[in-house]
This record gives structure tokens, C-alpha cells and sequence, in this order.
């Protein structure tokens, strides 16, 4: 914590407005903002001096760990040679070209083309104006909702927090509620019905999702949008079968699926794509988070060559399409993912994901699994939660103002492991950095 007497303190408190913040407790000194200064491997220090394992690696992205010199090197290359030049039509820079081949062999079969954006909120809305435009073109104009389910996160300006279903991020914004409609997170713990078991309860959700289909009509609906596993919304894996019932159904009424990949994509689910790790077959793939884990921002849609078809119909017949910033395909971001990917590959962080992953949440399982307060352990890949109740035998949830998660969280932080309060329920979770090694997730599980 620093001492807000000093200048940067009072920079902080009178300047700076963080993103997710408390304001009031931020403005009154009542929350301190943590100045971290360092990092290496899967530590990070703050200004104190004090070192934490970082069990979140970041916000789920720093996927290689902190402090790998070779992205450092790309990106001070990069900006030395050319800080930057546009994509726009007919220009573009090497970093990028490179970059776009690089993601498309690595990506689930049947995707051709990245658009490359910043951040994971605007490769949703570049998702959903694509959705537009493509039944546009198809001479199908009504076709415009998209669906999105609770729970998910997929981002926080105008369209995408909407597309969010998470309370948080609608209090107090009035977000339209149109086109976005939500259906039901396929969240197996909390399933109403508890004599159901796996299959069941995916069918259960399928079978909510055509309701909705068939009531607002399928030729009124563009696109479902969904995380392979639900992230923010509190690390929830799909059950049995889940997805390839969805993805019937997305085809008998001809809808796109968009697979939200920020978090999921290059890894962390011992996978490079969680699509191929749950056999999904996406039209389009949001990637941002694992793409440069974090060292530069990043973002891109993996457009599927089903969707590109058409779009090359739609300039043909309308001329440039119309969508583009002057930071798309920025080079020094692209030359920092090209490190990243490569690191990806040299240390086998994928395989890595996969075992230490497992080993963890095992691990997890052992210790706590047994704990009257621990209500489930679960997760998949290097991804994983611990939802606390206040009766497991009775399935007794504890009322949110105690906001339990939280105080576990701040628990393990004084003990130097950063873990993550989910926004909504009692959820510890934990997405670490892919080099953690067995012996740091003994630290986290300690
Ligand atoms: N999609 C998913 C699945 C995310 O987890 C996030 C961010 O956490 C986003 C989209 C939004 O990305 P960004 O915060 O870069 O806008």
C-alpha cells in the first residue's frame, strides 16, 4: 500500500479514474489503490517491496507470466523500425500480415480471416456489426437479435455491456435492452432442479434457448454469442453435451455463433482454442487477453470463411465496407503477440496448461472439497473456482452482503497469493499465468 501523503497517492485519489472502481471509497482514502511495480515468471511485486504469486495472472490474461524479455525486445524493435502505420484498404505493415497467418494456423478448422481490434469489448461490437451486415447482405434484414446468456461477459461499452449479464455492469447505464436478449447460463451447481444430472440439465437449457427462438422468431435473430466456459461470471464450465445441442440448434434456425474466446483462447484451457477443446465449430471467434497476454493491447475477430463469402459479396455489391480504427492492426501490438505466440510454443505452455491445470485443481479438489463451506471445486484447464455456501448439505447460499468471496479473497492476499472474487455469488477464482509449476500451485492450494 503507499502513503497517499506522498505526491503519486494524491495523483491517484484526485486523478485517476480506475475502471471497476468504487469511486466514493476510492475519493474518501477507504479503498488504497496497490501500486504494483514488477513482475517475473508468475510473481508480481507492488512499491512496497512486497511480492505476491499471481494465482489471476493479471485479469486472466498475462498468460506467459510477467517480465519475458523477448516480447519486451519485439516491441521496442518494432517501434524503433516503424511505431506505425494504418491497415486501411490498401496499406498495411508487416507485424500484422505476419500475425493474421500465425493466429489462422493455429485456429479451429474453417476460419480464414482476423480483423484486428484493442481490447475484447470493441472485437464484440465489430461481432455483432458483422452479424448485421452479413444478413444485411443475405437479403435477410430482420435477422438482428443477438443472444447472449447470463453470466456472460463480453465486454463494457454501449452494445457489449449489454451483451453482458452480469448486474454490475447494467446498474445505472440504462444499456439497451434491444437487440440483446439473454437466456440461461448452463450452470450446473445452481441448477434448480437437483435430481437432473449433467445431460439433462444441458438439455434443460437448450430447450430454453429454442423457447426463446421460437417466441421472438428465428428470422429476427442474428447471432448467439457464449465463452466456451464462462469466465467473469464465475469460472463455469459447460455440462455434458452443452454445446453440441446449441450448435444444432444454432444451424436448424440458421443463427451464427460467435465463440467469445478472450479468455479461453491460445491456451488456457490446455487447448490453443477452447472451441477445439469442447469441439465447437464457431462462425466467428472474439481473441484479445492470450493474444499478447496483455503486453500490448490487442484484440481480434477470427472470421470464419462461411461469414468472409459473404462478405466479399457485400463489398462487391456495396463497395469498402465501413468499419475500421486508425489503431486496427497496429504493428508494435502485433509484433508483441508474435513473441507471445512464439513463447507460447517454445516453453509449451499449452500442454503445461493442460497438466499443471489439472494438478491444481485436483489438488483444490483434496483440500477443500470436504469443507462444510466449500460448495463445489470445479474448473477446466488453468482455470478454477471454489464457490462457497453456508450450508452444503442443505444448499444454503450466503446472503450476498457478506460478500464472502471477497473476504476470502482478501484472506489469501494478506497470505501473498492474489486470487479473484467473482462479481457475482461467493466464487474464488483462479486463472494463473500457463508457466505455474507444480510447486506454485502448491503455494496457491496452501
Ligand atoms: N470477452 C470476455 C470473455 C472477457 O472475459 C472480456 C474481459 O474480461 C471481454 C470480452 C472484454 O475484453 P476487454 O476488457 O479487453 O474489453
Amino acid at each position: 500500500m503507499f502513503d497517499r501523503s506522498n505526491e503519486l497517492g494524491a495523483w491517484d485519489r484526485d486523478h485517476l479514474f480506475h475502471p471497476a472502481t468504487e469511486a466514493g471509497a476510492h475519493t474518501r482514502g477507504e479503498i488504497q489503490t496497490r501500486v504494483i511495480s514488477g513482475g517475473k515468471g508468475v510473481y508480481i511485486t507492488d512499491k512496497s517491496g512486497r511480492t505476491f504469486l499471481d494465482a489471476f495472472a493479471g485479469l486472466f490474461c498475462v498468460n506467459v507470466g510477467y517480465g519475458r524479455q523477448k516480447i519486451a525486445e519485439a516491441i521496442a524493435k518494432q517501434a524503433k523500425e516503424l511505431a506505425y502505420y494504418h491497415a486501411f484498404g490498401d496499406y498495411g505493415t508487416e507485424a500484422p500480415i505476419t500475425l493474421s497467418k500465425m493466429i489462422i494456423d493455429r485456429a479451429p478448422a474453417g476460419m480464414s480471416r482476423v480483423y484486428f481490434g484493442l481490447s475484447g469489448s470493441d472485437a464484440n461490437e465489430t461481432n455483432i456489426k458483422l452479424a448485421w451486415y452479413y444478413n444485411n447482405v443475405l437479403g435477410r434484414p430482420g435477422k438482428k437479435k443477438i443472444i447472449s446468456r447470463w453470466r456472460g461477459y463480453h465486454g463494457s461499452t454501449v452494445m457489449t455491456g449489454s451483451l453482458t449479464g452480469l448486474e454490475l455492469y447494467h446498474k445505472a447505464f440504462d444499456l439497451p435492452r434491444t437487440p440483446i436478449l439473454h437466456t440461461e447460463a448452463p450452470y450446473y451447481f445452481r441448477r434448480p432442479d437437483t435430481t437432473m444430472n449433467g445431460e439433462q440439465f444441458a438439455q434443460a437449457c437448450v430447450d430454453m434457448l429454442e423457447d426463446l427462438i421460437l417466441a421472438e422468431g428465428a428470422d429476427t435473430i442474428a447471432a448467439f454469442i457464449g465463452e466456451p466456459i464462462q469466465g467473469a461470471g464465475g469460472i463455469i464450465p459447460p455440462p455434458t453435451g452443452y454445446w453440441s445441442k446449441v450448435q444444432s440448434l444454432l444451424k436448424k434456425y440458421d443463427i451464427l455463433l460467435i465463440a467469445d474466446e478472450v479468455v479461453s483462447g491460445f491456451g488456457r484451457l490446455g487447448r490453443m482454442f477452447g472451441s477445439d477443446h469442447y469441439d465447437i465449430r464457431p462462425d466467428l471467434i472474439t481473441i484479445s487477453k492470450g493474444l499478447t497476454s496483455s503486453y500490448a493491447p490487442l484484440s481480434g475477430v477470427i472470421v470464419s470463411d462461411k461469414v468472409w463469402q459473404v462478405l466479399v459479396k457485400g463489398s462487391d455489391e456495396l463497395g469498402t465496407i465501413g468499419h475500421g480504427w486508425t489503431c486496427s492492426a497496429h504493428p508494435i501490438c502485433a509484433a508483441a503477440a508474435i513473441a507471445n505466440l512464439e513463447l507460447i510454443d517454445e516453453m509449451d505452455l499449452v500442454s503445461n496448461a493442460h497438466d499443471t491445470g489439472a494438478y491444481l485443481r485436483s489438488a483444490l479438489a483434496e483440500a477443500l472439497g470436504n469443507h462444510e463451506n466449500v460448495g463445489e471445486v470445479r474448473g477446466d484447464g488453468l482455470m478454477a473456482a471454489v464457490e462457497f455456501v453456508e450450508d452444503r448439505d442443505n444448499r444454503i447460499f450466503f446472503d450476498a452482503s457478506k460478500k464472502v468471496g471477497e473476504q476470502v479473497a482478501a484472506a489469501l492476499l494478506e497470505r501473498g497469493v492474489i486470487g479473484r472474487a467473482m462479481p457475482q455469488g461467493d466464487i474464488l477464482g483462479l486463472a494463473p499465468p500457463l508457466c505455474l509449476t507444480r510447486h506454485e500451485a502448491d503455494i496457491i492450494v496452501e
